[in-house]
């Protein structure tokens, strides 16, 4: 822990001095101010968080908690959209046009499995399935479902 500490303040203290002339003796001074304040940082952080990523500055790749039960996205007749709360029949179109995401990065963004928690409703997808039959498609790209 208290290396990350001081691999931090490092940083924070090389980027300062890059910006800024300081004097030898003002360094050390700041690096010891940043590395108290670090410290205690972190000791308040370390209770709330339990496993805090080590990869930082990569906003992207921190996947985001669900503040909506996960067993509760997914439903009969709409899927919750995780960014924003709203219910859909289908989030798609939605997650494009209202906050610019893929699917993929969707998914990747909370951590979910894409064939756990499809961005149709239950309804949707088994419309879906039976329209493809009635077309004449048969089940093909679509996945069978134990119960009817
Ligand atoms: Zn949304």
């Amino acid at each position: 822990m208290a290396s990350e500490v001081l691999k931090l303040t490092a940083q924070i203290v090389m980027s300062h001095a890059s910006m800024s002339e300081l004097s030898p003796k003002e360094l050390v001074e700041e690096i010891k101010d940043i590395y108290s304040i670090l410290s205690s940082l972190e000791g308040e952080i370390s209770l709330v968080e339990a496993a805090p990523d080590p990869e930082q500055g990569k906003e992207a790749a921190v996947v985001k908690k669900p503040s909506i039960p996960l067993e509760d996205i997914v439903k009969e007749k709409y899927v919750v959209c995780l960014e924003c709360g709203k219910k859909m029949r289908t989030l798609k179109a939605h997650l494009r046009k209202a906050h610019k995401l893929t699917p993929a990065e969707y998914y990747r963004q909370y951590g979910l499995d894409p064939k756990k928690f499809p961005l149709v409703c239950k309804e949707y997808s088994e419309q879906r399935r039976k329209l493809a039959k009635e077309k004449g498609l048969g089940e093909r790209g679509f996945r069978r479902k134990a119960k009817t």
